[in-house]
C-alpha cells in the first residue's frame, strides 16, 4: 500500500482527514504540487470555518460538520478519492478509512507524504540555486516514552557536530513543510509516534531507535501486538543501525523481526557496562563499544553522566540512544558530549521547580502513563509522590510495587485516584497516603501543601501523575504550571513564616 500508485501528484484526487496543523500542511503541499485536494473534518466551529475559508481561497475544497444528506463530513469518502492522507489522532477504524478500504483507496499519514516528497524538496532547492544532492537522511526515534527528549538530544548532538539539522516529526514545524522548505539540511532527527508509523508504509530510514515498549494507546491500536508491530516498522529497511534497549527485550525482538538492508547493525544501549556493539555506562562515563575499531577490546568515552540533563536513569538511557544514532551517522565523540551539555529539556519533564524548607520540588507532569511515572520515581529517594488524573485503563500494581521502598508518602488527586489508592493499599500499606478527593483546579495547591507536610528535609516532592490531565486541566502543561504556581505560593508562605 502507500506509494504504490503515486508517480505524479498532478490532478490526483486526494482527501485529507483533519483540519489541524498537520492536515493543513499536507493539503497545502499537495495542492501546491497540482493535486486536487479536499479536506474533511467533523468539526465546524468558528476556528474550523476560518481555516476553511483560508484554504478555499487557495483552491482547496473543505467539507465541514454535517453534510446536506445528514452524514458527517469526516466520515464520508468524497467521490473520486484516489488517496486519503490522515492526521494524527484519527483512529484506524474511523468510518472514513473503512470507506477507503472498501473502495481500495490507500490511507497514509503526513510522515509518508513527507518521505515521498523528499526528492521533490531537493529538486526545488536545487532549482532555486541550491546544490544537487541526495535528500537529507533521517535518524528516527520512537518508543512509549522519551521520544521528544531523545530526538531533541540527537538534534543537539548533530548540531554540535556542525551538521545542519532539525528535530521534526511529532515536534516543531510540520515534517512536510521541512522536507519541502527552502532550508537545506544535512540530516534530520525525526520523532515518530506509533500512529505515524502505522500510516507510513514506505519509510526506510538511515538508522532508528525504539526506546522502550509499554502498554499505551492500546485503544487506538487494538492490542499490544498491533502497537508493537507499528513501532517495529521504524526498523524496516534501515541501512546503518537498529538501536534497541538492552533492558527491554521487546525492542530487540522488533529488530530481529525487521527486514533491514545488508550490513545494517543491531546496536544496544544499556545503563550497565556495554558488551560489544553496545553503548553503556562505566564508572559514570557514557561509553561506546559499537562504533569503534576492534569493539571486542576497545571502547570510546563519549561523555559523563553529569553531562546529561537531568541525569535521571531514564534520561541517561535517552542520551545513550541519541548518542547511538549520532554515532551511526559518523558523529565524533566530542560532539556527543557537547550536544548533551547544550541540551535543555522541554518544560514539565522532570523539571526542577524550587527548593522549599530543604525539600526539592520536581515537575514531571508529562509523566502521563505508568511507565513514565515509574521511570521518574526511580530517580528520587525518598520521594513524596503526587499522582492521579485519568488512568486511561491502566493498572498501577507494578508501578507501586517497584516504587514502594522509595516512597515517603503519596498525595492523590483526580478522577481515577482510587485505582492508585488501592494499589498503594495492596503493595505499600505502610506508606502514608493523602486522598484529596478533589478534581477542582485548586486541588493542586492543597496537594502541594499535603506533600510538604509529609516530606522531611532532603526529600523530593515529585509530580509524576501516571495519568492524563484532562479531568482537571486543559493539558499536562497547565497541570505542571499549576504545580509550579503552588510551589511558589508555598515558598512565599514559608519565607513569610521564617522572616
Ligand atoms: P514522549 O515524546 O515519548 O512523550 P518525552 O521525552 O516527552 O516523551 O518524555 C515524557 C515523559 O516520559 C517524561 O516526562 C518522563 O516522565 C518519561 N520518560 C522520558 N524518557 C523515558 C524513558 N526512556 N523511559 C521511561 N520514561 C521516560
Amino acid at each position: 500500500m502507500g506509494s504504490r500508485q503515486v508517480t505524479s501528484w498532478q490532478d490526483k484526487n486526494i482527501t485529507v482527514a483533519g483540519l489541524g496543523v498537520s492536515g493543513i500542511s499536507a493539503a497545502r503541499a499537495l495542492a501546491g504540487l497540482g493535486a486536487s485536494v479536499t479536506v474533511v473534518d467533523n468539526g465546524d466551529g468558528d476556528a474550523h470555518r476560518a481555516r476553511a475559508a483560508e484554504l478555499a481561497a487557495e483552491g482547496i475544497t473543505v467539507r465541514l460538520g454535517r453534510l446536506a444528506d445528514g452524514g458527517h463530513a469526516g466520515e464520508v469518502l468524497p467521490e473520486g478519492t484516489e488517496l486519503v492522507v490522515t492526521s494524527p489522532g484519527w483512529k484506524p477504524d474511523s468510518p472514513l478509512f473503512e470507506a477507503a478500504a472498501k473502495a481500495d483507496v490507500d490511507v497514509v499519514g503526513d510522515v509518508e507524504i513527507a518521505w515521498l516528497l523528499r526528492e521533490t524538496g531537493q529538486e526545488r532547492r536545487a532549482a532555486a540555486g541550491g546544490p544537487r544532492r541526495d535528500p537529507a537522511p533521517w535518524l528516527a526515534v520512537t518508543g512509549t516514552n522519551g521520544k521528544t527528549t531523545t530526538t531533541q538530544m540527537l538534534a543537539s548532538i548533530l548540531k554540535a557536530a556542525g551538521l545542519r539539522t532539525a528535530a521534526v516529526g511529532n515536534i516543531g514545524t510540520p515534517i512536510i513543510d521541512v522536507v519541502l522548505g527552502e532550508q537545506e539540511y544535512d540530516v534530520l532527527a525525526v520523532e515518530l509516534s506509533s500512529y505515524q508509523l502505522h500510516w507510513a508504509p514506505s519509510l526506510r530510514v538511515h538508522s532508528a531507535a525504539v526506546l522502550n515498549l509499554a502498554p499505551d494507546h492500546l485503544d487506538w491500536h487494538g492490542s499490544m501486538q498491533a502497537y508493537a508491530a507499528d513501532k517495529g516498522r521504524i526498523y524496516e529497511g534501515n541501512t546503518v543501525a537498529c538501536v534497541y534497549n538492552v533492558a527491554d527485550p521487546a525492542t530487540e525482538n522488533l529488530v530481529m523481526e525487521a527486514d533491514v538492508e545488508e550490513g545494517c547493525r543491531a546496536i544496544g544501549f544499556t545503563l550497565g557496562a556495554p558488551g560489544p556493539s553496545m553503548l553503556g555506562v562505566v564508572d559514570g562515563i557514557l561509553v561506546d563499544r559499537a562504533f569503534v575499531e576492534n569493539r571486542q577490546k576497545n571502547a570510546q568515552e563519549l561523555a559523563e553522566v553529569a553531562d546529561v540533563n537531568p541525569p535521571a536513569p531514564h534520561n541517561i538511557a535517552n542520551a545513550l540512544a541519541a548518542a547511538a544514532l549520532a554515532r551511526a551517522f559518523g558523529v565524533e565523540a566530542r560532539a556527543v558530549r557537547d550536544g548533551l551539555r547544550d541540551f535543555r529539556p522541554d518544560a514539565h519533564r522532570v523539571a526542577y521547580v524550587d527548593e522549599v524548607a530543604s525539600v526539592t520540588y520536581i515537575d514531571d507532569s508529562k509523566a502521563t502513563n505508568t511507565h513514565a511515572a515509574e521511570a521518574s520515581l526511580a530517580a528520587f529517594e525518598p520521594v513524596v509522590w503526587i499522582a492521579g488524573g485519568l488512568a486511561k485503563g491502566a493498572t498501577f500494581d507494578e508501578l507501586v510495587q517497584n516504587a514502594a521502598k522509595r516512597l515517603r508518602g503519596a498525595v492523590l488527586i483526580g478522577a481515577d485516584r482510587a485505582l492508585i489508592a488501592d494499589a498503594l493499599a495492596r503493595h505499600a500499606p505502610e506508606v502514608p497516603v493523602v486522598d484529596l478527593d478533589r478534581t477542582d483546579t485548586g486541588a493542586m495547591l492543597a496537594a502541594v501543601r499535603e506533600a510538604a507536610a509529609l516530606a522531611e528535609p532532603g526529600d523530593t516532592v515529585l509530580l509524576a501523575p501516571a495519568c492524563a490531565s484532562m479531568d482537571m486541566f486543559a493539558n499536562y502543561n497547565k497541570r505542571g504550571d499549576a504545580f509550579a504556581d503552588a510551589v511558589r505560593e508555598l515558598a512565599a508562605e514559608n519565607a513569610a513564616d521564617t522572616a
